[in-house]
């Protein structure tokens, strides 16, 4: 099974990502998967050596041009599935992701204005077909999500201070979930982490029945 959680500065996604890894581990302790790991955290960009240098670079430079910047997240993206993700569904583990491709969409797209032609044409061929069992989208005002992430000095991204790309972001989750209700699941991210973490096992049961 595939899972990734989505959304925007400081929704707490490395946070849940791990409690979620931490607890699934545990319900699954009793099934059997190759060389006893039954459950993956990763994440993006990263996640895979090339992908982590990708990530580097992305973080590490700047401002991009949308395209460029799309093509360096699917690029890291690749490695990500061929070398980490892919092989780790085969042997049965369940994949835990902190962002993945509706990443790229909500803040290449919807925040760059990159076109939708080009995403649609990298993510085919990057991603052949693959995609997560489950999204959780964690849902948090721009404002609220910026300070949390700028309080604990997270944010890099260069829009870092322009609430306006942040809200564009933002749609960007909620048009994915909205278009893809069988897929995805929006989350109040603002809740105490305890709080998020039992909401996300809920969704995470009802749909999933691990
Ligand atoms: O989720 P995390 O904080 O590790 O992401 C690192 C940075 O990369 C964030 O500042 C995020 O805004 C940025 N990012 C991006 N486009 C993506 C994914 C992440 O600008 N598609």
């Amino acid at each position: 099974r595939f899972i990734t959680l989505e959304g925007g500065e400081g929704a707490g996604k490395s946070t849940q990502a791990r409690l979620l890894k931490n607890t699934l581990s545990k319900l699954l302790s009793g099934s059997l998967a190759a060389d006893g790991i039954r459950v993956l955290q990763t994440r993006e960009p990263g996640g895979a050596p090339g992908a982590e240098a990708i990530r580097g670079v992305l973080l590490g430079s700047g401002p991009w041009d949308g395209i460029s910047e799309c093509m360096l997240h699917f690029a890291a993206r690749r490695e990500h599935v061929v070398r980490t993700i892919r092989p780790a569904l085969e042997a049965g583990i369940w994949v835990v992701c902190d962002r993945f491709v509706d990443s790229t969409m909500a803040y290449q797209v919807f925040g760059q204005g990159v076109p939708r032609e080009v995403f649609d044409s990298l993510a085919k061929m990057t991603l052949e077909g693959l995609t997560p069992d489950l999204t959780l989208m964690l849902d948090i005002g721009p404002e609220e999500g910026l300070t949390r992430a700028t309080a604990r000095g997270e944010t890099n991204r260069y829009e870092a201070l322009d609430p306006d790309f942040h809200a564009r972001v933002r749609a960007g989750f909620r048009a994915i979930a909205a278009a893809e209700p069988a897929r995805c699941a929006v989350v109040d991210a603002t809740a105490a982490p305890e709080g998020v973490a039992a909401e996300i096992l809920r969704i995470v049961r009802a749909r999933l029945a691990p």
